[in-house]
């Protein structure tokens, strides 16, 4: 580790934050963080325990009448001060990010940016939240229509963007007047840890946003979502552990949000611009190290430019400089842990198995660290497991259809509908695209959709609601309807 790593090490709150206090976790617990590309341990932080969990919990229900009755633009002010000062720490943010969770250094710095914009989009949204006066149609009746917070929420976040699955989250939540627990990743919790030191920074009342990290997730959210004091969960994460919360949360009905996996198409028409494809086609196959729920998953590519795409991104691929997120001009950086490193293997194996052909790369490197190579392989035959499953690393697997109805057909046989990427220049296509792909996001001509103004999250298995955009307040927001006599 270099100096400025230890110094920034050395930054980072290790305890639980509880009522705007930094506590040891019961017991002096404590887990393990460690650098994906080294494997080494770089820091110890506390390991909650149900209590801690549920002392949390206490906390945030304190302070939720007075953050309610704060006024908006207070809590508009608050939110903006924290995206000036995510601003001002970005080299930081972004330096943790990497140690961390292992992307390459200017791809944390984009989730600086990307993350920090829904601290300010929020701080916009947290002066506008209105409803609704009028007679009602028989004109006895003045019905008045209003939104109320809907009150403490718990968080459960992913690994892989460790600052923007947290802001996307609580920056909503805060400005329509919801106290939060949340619940980082226990493989990447530094960078929530280091954000809830600038909320503090930013004027943010104790009690308002509190974190506990744990190495027991389950038996530290389950308490939480049993208790009836708690009225909302929001958890980003994998379709199957979703499921398992939503089951949980049916029990009290519970008001949710679920970011969850997805499988991505990626369909290229005959008619594409094969250069722009191409583009597009790196920056959603490898953003992120391919570990991400927006990642392009199956690259569906129409079959008489389908050998000519695969030899440009293979040229392109091929190049990719592998390395330790930290070091100048590393593109692809290590896989979270051994587990995503099998994986990727299987499913390459899984693919050539079923007749296949591997283009570029398609083994794991050498330790230290937990690194794959970016890998492309084409002619992927149906029935292979990497056309189902989320890939979640650097493999791009290409297969081919015939005409637009096998390509829609193909794009939608899927339980995900998160987002779907599309290269042609034919608008009317893009039109039918539009209305026929089964999907929460689409992205025509383009390789990335993520926006703080947009509305982002999915359909099928892919989730239930909205971050970002006009709709991502209501996720926080109850209506209230009143009628009072028009005379
Ligand atoms: P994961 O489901 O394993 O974990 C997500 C979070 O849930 C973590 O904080 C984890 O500690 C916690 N968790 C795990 N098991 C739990 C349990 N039984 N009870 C309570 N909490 C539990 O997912 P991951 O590996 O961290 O993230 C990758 C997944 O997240 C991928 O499927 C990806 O597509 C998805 N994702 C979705 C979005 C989106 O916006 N739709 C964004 C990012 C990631």
């Amino acid at each position: 580790m270099t100096n400025n790593e230890t110094e920034l090490l050395a930054q980072v709150p290790t305890g639980l934050f509880i009522g705007g206090e930094w506590v040891d976790a019961e017991g002096g617990r404590t887990l393990p963080v460690r650098d994906p590309a080294t494997g080494q341990v770089l820091i110890g932080i506390a390991d909650a325990s149900p209590g801690d969990a549920l002392r949390a919990l206490d906390a945030a229900v304190a302070a939720q009448e007075s953050w309610a009755a704060t006024a908006p633009r207070r809590r508009s002010d608050i939110l903006r001060g924290a995206f000036d000062l995510v601003r001002e720490h970005a080299d930081d943010l972004a330096l943790l990010m990497t140690l961390e969770m292992g992307k390459p250094l200017a791809e944390a710095r984009g989730e600086v940016t990307y993350g920090g914009e829904f601290l300010r989009w929020f701080s916009e949204e947290a002066v506008r939240i209105s409803g609704r006066y009028g007679l009602n149609p028989e004109g006895t009746g003045r019905m008045i229509v209003s939104q109320r917070p809907v009150g403490p929420c718990l968080f459960v976040t992913p690994w892989n963007f460790p600052l923007a699955m947290a802001t996307r989250k609580i920056a909503p939540a805060l400005a329509a007047g919801c106290t939060v627990v949340i619940k980082p990743a226990e493989l990447t919790p530094l960078t929530t840890l280091y954000f809830a030191k600038l909320l503090v920074e930013a004027g943010l009342p104790a009690g308002v946003v509190n974190v506990y990290t744990t190495s027991r997730s389950s038996d530290t959210s389950g308490p939480l979502i049993t208790d009836p004091r708690l009225r909302k969960l929001s958890f980003t994460g994998s379709t199957e552990v979703g499921r398992r919360l939503l089951a949980q949360a049916a029990d009290r009905v519970l008001r949710v949000s679920m970011e969850l996996g997805g499988n991505a198409p990626f369909l290229v028409f005959e008619d594409a611009d094969l250069d722009k494809a191409v583009e597009g086609a790196m920056l959603a196959k490898f953003r992120n190290i391919g570990q991400a729920c927006t990642a392009a998953n199956r690259f569906l590519v129409h079959e008489s430019v389908a050998d000519e795409f695969a030899r440009r991104i293979t040229a392109r691929v091929a190049e990719l400089k592998v390395g330790r997120g930290t070091e100048d001009g590393v593109q692809i950086g290590p896989l979270i842990d051994d587990r995503a490193v099998a994986k990727a293997d299987e499913l390459v194996q899984d693919a050539v198995n079923r007749g296949a052909t591997l283009l570029t790369g398609g083994t794991a490197v050498d330790g230290p660290g937990t690194f794959f190579e970016p890998t492309v392989v084409a002619g992927v035959q149906d029935g292979s497991a990497i056309l189902r499953e989320e890939i979640f690393g650097p493999v791009l697997a290409i297969a081919t259809f015939a005409d637009e109805d096998e390509a829609v057909r193909l794009a939608n046989d899927t339980d995900f509908g998160l987002v779907s990427y599309a290269f042609t220049r034919d608008l009317a296509r893009g039109h039918r695209l539009i209305d026929r792909l089964e999907t929460g996001m689409l992205g025509l001509n383009v390789g990335v959709v993520s926006n703080a103004a947009a509305p982002f999250g999915g359909v099928k298995q892919s989730g239930i609601g909205r971050e970002g955009g006009l709709e991502g307040i209501h996720e926080y927001l109850s209506t209230k309807y009143t009628l009072i006599p028009a005379d």
